[in-house]
């Protein structure tokens, strides 16, 4: 059973907004493709352990703080007699581990996955101590990519490639496991450490003068500029999206990134560049905001 769901972060949904509008430099545009391609991963994973049919309680997406270090957890599952704690990574490619370094097949160094792992699974050890509980941790990594080689893959089995996951499903399925009360109050306690904020993000900063206007194309990022009444279509990728739903997706993007501004009518036909008439936008807040003010200074909450 999902406990905790997973979502995209904060961080990410900053970033998404901010891929379209403005020129990310290299490295925090690969930073933010790693940070989506990993949510995606994440996200297939969640997608495996649906398939779990033993009394478990699952965790997603955790972050905690133990001995001023803080830590991420992308999923943890609780059973009768065992903590599971999976790092789960969505790499694609060949890759190859070289005595204790983890290389691409190229010979470029890749921070290690298996030490990542075993600092999060004592960390995580450290919090269950703090908090008495004494059940058993297994870590494991877990790669969800179908597109993921990995050579020389020493014979550890707390690395599950591609191939393994049904395997692993099957045999937790065949497991043994009740839950009682104090799993459950292990839950809680586990959610009730969770940090919200994370002291990790790298978020470049943003001007809204500097910022693209205009709706973007949620398949290819493209401006969106072929508007015709109930549906608005982006010429590059050809793909169409109902008017309303653009205009929404539009206003969350504003949202996100000035989540204390408040909305006009002629701030969201300014962010959107101008391709919505301001009726439409008037009245597509209307079903879905609530109005404060009179006029032209309405604002939308
Ligand atoms: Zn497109």
């Amino acid at each position: 059973m999902f406990l905790k769901n997973r979502y995209e972060s904060e961080e990410l949904r900053v970033l998404n907004a901010l891929n379209s509008r403005m020129d990310l430099a290299e490295k925090e545009k690969q930073y933010y493709f790693n940070l989506k391609k990993g949510f995606e991963g994440e996200v297939v994973f969640d997608g495996h352990l649906k398939r779990i049919v033993i009394q478990s309680l699952i965790l997603s997406d955790l972050l905690f703080e133990q001995n001023h270090s803080h830590f991420q957890i992308d999923s943890l599952m609780i059973s009768q007699s065992l903590i599971y704690l999976f790092e789960v990574k969505n790499f694609e490619g060949e890759y190859y581990f070289d005595g204790e370094t983890f290389k691409k097949i190229n010979g470029t160094e890749v921070k290690n996955p298996l030490l990542q792992l075993e600092r999060n699974a004592s960390l995580l050890r450290q919090l269950f101590k703090s908090i008495g509980y004494k059940i058993p941790i297994e870590p494991y990594l877990v790669f969800v990519n179908p597109d993921f080689t990995l050579y020389q893959a020493p014979l550890n089995k707390r690395i599950i490639l591609p191939t393994n996951i049904n395997r692993f499903i099957l045999q937790m399925n065949h497991q043994r496991s009740i839950l009682n009360n104090q799993h459950s109050r292990l839950s809680e306690r586990l959610l009730s450490s969770h940090l919200t904020k994370s002291p990790f993000t790298k978020i470049p900063p943003y001007e809204y003068a500097e910022l693209r206007k205009g709706v973007f194309c949620h398949s290819c990022g493209t401006v969106m500029e072929e508007y015709r009444g109930r549906e608005i279509t982006c010429e590059s990728c050809s793909v169409k999206e109902n008017t309303k739903k653009a205009l929404l997706r539009s206003v969350k993007e504003f949202n996100i990134l000035y989540p204390l501004e408040k909305l006009s009518t002629n701030l969201i036909y300014e962010w959107c560049g101008g391709v919505f008439p301001k009726k439409t936008i008037r009245q597509v807040m209307k079903e879905n905001y609530i109005i404060s003010g009179y006029g032209q200074w309405s604002i939308y909450e």
